[in-house]
């Protein structure tokens, strides 16, 4: 005779991981859960957000894990609570760290290589000077890079929207006015007006022991909807945040000034919530 126990067996939904973003540094975990590839300062920065308010916006971090010989930092993937989710990756405030700026000037170098990806842009962007000697030096190019954008009007820019449709859109590298701009988040908003509300994490930013302490560069709002009408915002990305010396702190809006170390991120956090208070 055979007895049929009942078991239960969870059927975990399977979808595609969204990548919508930067370089081939993930890999799928279990549990819901995502592998980005190490970084020493993302992990410093996840252990401490983990005890920080900014926790609720913030990837569930899990430690630190190995496969295949190489280190991997544990995550929550954000995309699993989701059916068919429409995804937007906001890169808030300057792109580059300070320090990057400092060490580009203490050895100058001409870049022949930053000059060419600058005339495939803009032919007209180098200097009679730069022109004369094929190169540039490093920090103009970051600089110069941000004006493309919107980062250097706005203190963000669009890096990449997946919509529930499938389509998918990575090209805003000049999308820089704010009509544009705003045309594009109402493309991806679709109605969902729940995903407008970031005053909260406005003000929890404010309050932030962690943020007041960091220079946040390169860090993304994850914007994440579905038709159910569920609408969550996160941040990601801290392998360019780096703490400051004590007694240091920054208020993320002065407008950057060799030294100060200003990145910028709240300006352009109140800039996307104004453009989003002109949307409802
Ligand atoms: P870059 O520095 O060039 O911006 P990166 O390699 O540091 O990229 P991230 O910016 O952290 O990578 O992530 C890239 C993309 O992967 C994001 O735009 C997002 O689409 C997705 N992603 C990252 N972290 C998560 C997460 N925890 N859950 C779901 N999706 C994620
Ligand atoms: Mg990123
Ligand atoms: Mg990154």
């Amino acid at each position: 005779m055979v007895h049929w126990s009942p078991f239960v067996v969870s059927f975990k939904k399977r979808y595609p991981w969204v990548q919508l973003a930067g370089h081939a540094n993930f890999q799928a975990g279990e549990y819901g859960r995502l592998l980005k590839r190490y970084c020493e300062s993302e992990q410093h920065c996840l252990e401490k957000l983990m005890k920080d308010t900014l926790r609720p916006y913030v990837p569930g971090y899990h430690g630190v894990v190995q496969k295949e010989e190489q280190d991997y930092n544990l995550m929550d993937d954000l995309l699993a609570e989701f059916d068919s989710p429409s995804i937007m990756d906001c890169k808030m405030g300057s792109t580059y760290l300070e320090e990057e700026l400092t060490k580009a000037r203490e050895r100058p170098r001409l870049r022949k290589d930053m000059y060419e990806k600058m005339v495939a842009v803009d032919p007209g962007a180098p200097t009679e000077e730069e022109r004369a000697q094929q190169g540039i030096l490093k920090p103009r190019y970051m600089q110069w890079r941000e004006t493309l954008s919107s980062t250097a009007t706005l203190g963000f820019r669009i890096e990449g929207i997946k919509k529930a449709d499938g389509t998918c859109n990575t090209n805003f590298k000049k999308t820089k006015h704010r009509e544009q701009v705003m045309q594009a988040l109402e493309d991806f908003v679709d109605g969902n007006t729940q995903i407008l509300r970031l005053e909260e994490l406005r003000s929890v930013l404010e309050q932030s022991q962690f943020f007041r302490t960091h220079e946040v560069v390169g860090s993304s709002l994850l914007f994440v909807h579905d038709a159910s009408g569920k609408a969550k915002v996160w941040m990601i990305d801290f392998g360019k945040t780096v703490p400051l010396p004590s007694p240091q702190t920054l208020d993320h809006r002065t407008p950057w000034m060799e030294g100060n170390r200003e990145d910028g991120y709240l300006w352009g956090l109140d800039n996307l919530i104004d453009i989003f208070s002109s949307m409802l």
